[in-house]
């Protein structure tokens, strides 16, 4: 019997392992084993097989190419690949190996370390290595991850919540995705370890309703850890549950997403409170996205120091992004905080896709910052991009080429606000539709002198007055635009 791994990721699938599974269902002698995946989606359909030397891989593969595969023809040594060989994963380490629902998988490859490390620990202790480690939320407030724990830890309550943000919107990102999908264990522990820290006793892993494929797996796999006895300790159960939310943008933001989840619309609360103190239901709760949660076993496991001594000075660790647009090697890349976004976009994006020039990039989502070519030189890390004026976001960077209208755009971005917009304050209710239309009018060939000039001070007002970061952040795409590309905007 020959086994072949093929990924069963929804990207992986979208780009045809789907297709191969089945044309190959029924070959003799063959055991098809359904993995992570790499994230290197532009390999995909993307073959893999033990052989005595090692893993090898056939990329872009058919069905036809089954004979080759079977006779060990052709492929490449998985550890050969350079944009997987370049990278320093942590989280991401085995991904492509793993049967996403096998306990034994995610197991003999490190899984539950951490939490067997934090079950010997105080809680104390365990926030203590969060401290040292120096971990920042990875869902784009960066807050340190240790400070909203000692608060929850710190608080007096009869229930404590532990709840992991699943609703990944921003545009061109998939690491929260990969994870649920790919290895749905990671994030349960790391809850769990977080759960221990703070005393909770009930947790929710708040998803999105575009990825159905990732709440089917978490279920499956949030029974499976219960059956194994892994949500169970000296303390008692750990009840944790998967809610699927609605789709709206907003409810990313961590208090309409509670909101939310205690089953009203998704609009903002004003903080403080802040949820480590008074979240879900007025309880202590610990809101973190999956990326966030999914670092915190290998820290546990291998402890704050190691974790601190990665990166740069106010950016500890590694961060994904995920590269995607008109590059040749759009896919997921782990890698310490430091590296330019020209090194990220030449080595490891492979450069401009055939045919297309460079035009701008924007990290951050649809609330990211436009760079044009001259400021590529910027590290990614959270001081620079705050500097810069951007936000490092949940590391999404999508690059555009030449065919892009920047007015266009720009009404986008701002379109997207308008619509997502949870209508609770003025400047981002109003102020989103109101720009949007001063750009349509700019497209229609009817803008008024000094319009831009109003597009500047609403930008400036939602960027002041806003209640949370959506419009806040909503005018970066379009002022910073206009600022790179001022001809377009005549
Ligand atoms: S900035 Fe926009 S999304 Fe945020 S609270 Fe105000 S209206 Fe709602």
């Amino acid at each position: 019997m020959t086994r072949l791994y093929l990924s069963n990721d929804t990207s992986a699938r979208a780009a045809g392992t789907e297709r191969l599974a089945q044309a190959w269902a029924s070959a003799p002698g063959l055991e098809l084993v359904r993995t992570s995946a790499r994230g290197a989606f532009f390999l995909e359909p993307l073959v893999e097989r033990d052989l005595p030397g090692g893993r090898m891989a056939w990329s872009n593969a058919t069905p036809d190419d089954l004979p080759n595969i079977l006779a060990g023809i052709g492929g490449t040594p998985v550890n050969r690949i350079a944009f997987l060989a370049d990278q320093q994963r942590v989280t991401f380490a085995n991904f492509g190996m793993t049967r996403p629902l096998a306990l034994e998988d995610y197991g003999s490859l490190g899984g539950w370390q951490g939490l067997e490390r934090a079950g010997s620990l105080s809680p104390d202790a365990i926030i203590g290595e969060l401290k040292t480690s120096r971990l920042r939320g990875r869902g784009g407030a960066a807050f340190p991850v240790w400070s909203k724990w000692q608060v929850a830890k710190d608080a007096a309550a009869d229930q404590k919540y532990v709840v992991a943000n699943a609703d990944e919107g921003d545009a061109g990102t998939y690491c929260d995705r990969m994870i649920m999908e790919g290895e749905p264990f990671r994030l349960i522990e790391g809850m769990l370890i977080c759960a221990r820290a703070i005393g909770a006793t009930r947790g929710f892993i708040y998803c999105r309703q575009e990825y159905p494929a990732a709440a089917r797996t978490l279920r499956e796999a949030i029974a499976a850890a219960e059956r194994a006895g892994w949500l169970t300790d000296e303390r008692g159960r750990f009840h944790l549950e998967v809610f699927v939310g609605a789709g709206s943008y907003v409810c990313g933001e961590e208090t309409a997403l509670l909101e939310s989840l205690e089953g009203r619309r998704g609009v903002v609360r004003a903080k403080p409170p802040y949820p480590a103190l008074s979240g879900l239901y007025g309880k202590p709760t610990i809101v973190s996205n999956v990326l966030t949660f999914a670092t915190v076993p290998s820290i546990l496991a291998r402890g704050g120091d190691w974790h601190a001594s990665l990166g740069t000075e106010g950016s500890r660790g590694t961060m994904a992004l995920q590269i995607g647009g008109r590059v040749k090697q759009p896919g997921l890349v782990e890698i310490p905080f430091g590296a330019t976004l020209a090194e990220v976009i030449e080595r490891f994006g492979g450069g401009m896709a055939a045919g297309a020039r460079f035009k701008a990039v924007q990290i951050g989502g649809p609330l990211g910052s436009l760079f044009p070519a001259s400021r590529l030189d910027i590290p990614i890390c959270y001081d620079a991009f705050s500097k810069a004026g951007a936000i490092l976001g949940h590391g999404g960077i999508v690059v555009y080429d030449d065919g892009t209208d920047m007015v266009e755009l720009a009404r986008h971005f701002m379109a997207f606000t308008a619509d997502e917009s949870c209508g609770k304050c003025t400047p981002c209710r109003i102020g989103s539709v109101r720009s949007r239309e001063i750009l349509e009018q700019l497209q229609a060939g009817r803008s008024r002198p000094g319009d831009l000039d109003l597009l500047a001070d609403l930008g400036e007002t939602m960027k002041g007055a806003s209640l949370c970061a959506l419009g806040q952040r909503a005018p970066y795409p379009v002022l910073t635009a206009i600022e790179h590309f001022p001809d377009e905007f005549r």
